[in-house]
């Protein structure tokens, strides 16, 4: 599958279908307003401390094909050039999309995604390391998302997350982050951020649970 980027795509016609493309090619729905909302989730992301300046990746499914964020894209950052469309042609993109790819595009075939997000939330990924799923002990965390998988590295994590994300709203990949699916970017980035949130609880409740360190013994003279 090739793709494009759409660099220049975001100057005239905004906010109106486009007929046509520079140079040609397929035309996206909405191009512009899908940036600006690329945009906006991408920084908040950033701002939130759920990426690192160029960790993560952004899809919306269109009726044209997948426009992805290219690998590497600074998601706090994001210009019209940094995405990509893959869709069917055999024009080679002209910016990589994110290696992701794949996985954004089996969450569209298996799930009822519009859109994916994929992050790396510090507190959620530290409790992958020993545990199969992320249970919220919050009332928000646990009507929003319910029990989050916790799925391991394997030659099939393609399917796996599509699957997982046919029954749940946000998946989590041991050791490395999260998938999250909405039916637009704001959806996608309230369960990724309430992901955060309820693993953060889960970590204080860790701490607190343990209670105060005992004092120690004075040295004896
Ligand atoms: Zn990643």
């Amino acid at each position: 599958m090739g793709g494009r980027c759409y660099a220049g795509a975001a100057g005239a016609g905004r906010g109106r279908r486009r007929a046509s493309q520079p140079g040609g090619g397929t035309a996206i729905t909405g191009i512009d307003s899908l940036l600006a909302e690329f945009q906006l989730v991408g920084a908040e992301l950033r701002a939130a401390g759920l990426v690192s300046s160029h960790g993560g990746n952004l899809s919306a499914w269109t009726p044209e094909g997948t426009l992805i964020s290219g690998e590497g894209a600074m998601l706090g950052r994001l210009r019209a050039e940094d995405l990509c469309l893959i869709g069917r042609t055999t024009r080679p993109p002209a910016t990589d999309p994110a290696l992701d790819a794949p996985i954004h595009r089996a969450a569209y075939a298996l799930s009822e995604a519009r859109v994916l997000l994929h992050a790396h939330p510090p507190y959620a990924v530290a409790l992958t390391f020993d545990r199969n799923a992320l249970v919220p002990l919050d009332t928000e965390g646990r009507m929003l998302l319910g029990s989050v998988p916790v799925l391991a590295h394997a030659r099939d994590i393609v399917r796996q997350v599509g699957e997982a994300l046919a029954e749940r709203p946000a998946v989590l990949v041991r050791g490395h982050g999260c998938y999250a699916r909405g039916g637009d970017l704001g959806e996608a980035l309230r369960h990724a951020t309430q992901l955060e949130e309820s693993a953060r609880l889960l970590v204080l409740r860790q701490q607190l649970s343990r209670g105060p360190a005992a004092p120690r013994p004075a040295p004896s003279s």
